[in-house]
């Protein structure tokens, strides 16, 4: 059965069940009042009754014809003395010579029923008549009148609400069937926009939706749309990964093919092409450790060597390192730095360290600056790298931390031979399984700072500790 059957039957069988439960109610209460109130007839008429009679010289029933009574005319009454035999009876029954109420005719005391006299439905009351205020009883009074006009009315009151119940389930029925197929209907776009994304395996489709953005079905398709925007970057980063993959590895496999070709031909191993192939398979070698490194990093699963790291200590280091490829085309200084202790592994933060001064270096043109910083600032280890060289341009910088992503200066292949464009996305990542962040700025009036944030180390680190 359909979602929007099942429904449709649910909210019928809820409203029928409610109206049920109600006219249950309201015919239990009518039956009461109306039985009430023939209950309070039958005990004035009886009363009115009992003042009547008399205890006879002999101790036999008398009933006394006088005052006139004001009894309804469709109140019937027999008085029955001890001996069964029937004393006195209404005149619009007197031709019945049984008791009205065979049953409670022995009765000690007042007993209503109902019961069914010649076809005639009918409410009995009998009461015993007793001597004075003693319990002895000298016959027994029964009062009856017509139940037809409270069974009529229940039988109206029966059927109006059945037909009730039928109408009211048959409007709920209709009336869920259509606002259930109104709001399902968005469902019904939302499968077959995932239909048509498998046919034509296009991820640029999304669901459209006019209805509120916050109610169920609003939050539902939205949800969706967000899970097929992130799938199409995925898989459209996955295509470029692989094109740039492929891109980055053509070139070194030619020329080692090209030199193959060429020894082949010369019919000699010449140290040129040898030197050449020893630079493109070394270039290879570090494209696919690179990879592995950022295929590690981004799924959290680098392995890092947790250790405390005087921050001081490793930009010193690296600074010293450095200055040999800066020589004399421009100047590397340090500027305010500060003894900071973070906890992580040292040789990846040393490398994010080289990627960021190495780059520097790379990219500012002779005479140029490039200054390293390091200070403590938020509760936390800020490390920031200055040059003054040209800059990244506005447009490449929200794209520079991303896999093989080259600025318009750096996309021909850079004459070291080294750049892939992998070097930011490394860094970015080795920050980030260090829980901090990295961010990059431009510089007035012209050049490029990138911002290091680390946490501070607190107490020891949770590799020391466990002897890793
Ligand atoms: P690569 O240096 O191998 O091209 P990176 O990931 O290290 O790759 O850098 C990505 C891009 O960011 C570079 O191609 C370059 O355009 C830009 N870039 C990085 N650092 C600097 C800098 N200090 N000054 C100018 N541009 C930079």
């Amino acid at each position: 059965m359909s979602l929007r059957a099942r429904l449709a039957l649910l909210y019928t069988l809820i409203v029928g069940g409610i109206l049920l439960l109600l006219g249950m109610a309201v015919y239990g209460a009518v039956s009461i009042v109306l039985t009430n109130q023939v209950d309070h007839l039958l005990e004035r008429s009886s009363v009115q009754l009992i003042q009547r009679v008399r205890v006879g010289r002999v101790g036999d029933l008398v009933v006394v014809a006088f005052p006139e009574l004001d009894i309804s005319a469709d109140v019937f009454y027999q008085t029955w003395a001890r001996n069964n035999k029937l004393v006195d009876a209404s005149p619009n029954i007197r031709w019945y010579d049984r008791p009205l109420d065979v049953n409670s005719i022995n009765f000690g005391t007042p007993v209503y029923r109902d019961v069914v006299v010649e076809r005639a439905n009918l409410r009995v009351l009998t009461v015993p008549l007793t001597v004075g205020l003693s319990d002895r009883i000298i016959g027994v009074l029964q009062v009856a009148t017509s139940m037809a006009v409270v069974r009529s009315t229940q039988k109206v009151l029966l059927i109006i609400l059945l037909i009730g119940v039928v109408v009211a389930m048959t409007i709920a029925g209709v009336a869920g069937w259509i606002s259930i197929e109104r709001a399902l209907a968005p469902l019904d776009a939302v499968t077959q926009t995932a239909l048509q994304i498998t046919r034509a395996d296009d991820l640029s489709r999304r669901i459209p939706y006019r209805g509120p953005p916050d109610d169920e079905i609003g939050q539902l398709i939205h949800a969706f749309n967000q899970t097929l925007g992130r799938l199409e970057t995925l898989f459209n980063s996955q295509r470029r990964f692989l094109a740039d993959v492929g891109h980055e590895l053509r070139t070194p496999l030619t020329v080692i093919k090209g030199n193959v070709d060429l020894m082949r031909r010369m019919q000699c191993v010449d140290d040129e092409s040898m030197d050449s192939i020893e630079d493109e398979v070394d270039r290879l070698t570090r494209l696919v450790g690179d990879l592995l490194l950022l295929a590690q990093a981004e799924s959290g699963k680098l392995p890092l060597a947790r250790r405390t790291v005087e921050l001081d200590t490793l930009v010193f280091d690296v600074l010293q390192q450095m200055n040999v490829l800066a020589r004399d085309r421009l100047q590397l200084r340090l500027g305010e730095i500060d003894q900071v202790l973070v906890c992580g592994d040292k040789d990846r933060l040393k490398q994010v360290l080289l990627n960021l001064v190495g780059n520097a270096i790379k990219y500012t043109p002779q005479g140029g600056e490039v200054v390293v910083g390091l200070a403590k600032a938020d509760n936390k280890a800020r490390l920031t790298v200055s040059d003054n060289g040209p800059g990244i341009p506005a447009e490449d910088l929200p794209h520079i931390f991303e896999r093989f992503y080259r600025g318009q200066k750096s996309r021909t292949r850079s004459k070291d031979g080294k750049g892939f464009g992998l070097g930011l996305s490394i860094a970015y990542w080795i920050i980030r399984n260090h829980g901090g962040q990295i961010e990059v700025s431009q510089r007035e009036p012209h050049g490029t700072t990138f911002c290091v944030w680390l946490p501070l180390a607190q107490g020891e680190c949770e590799d020391e500790r466990s002897g890793g």
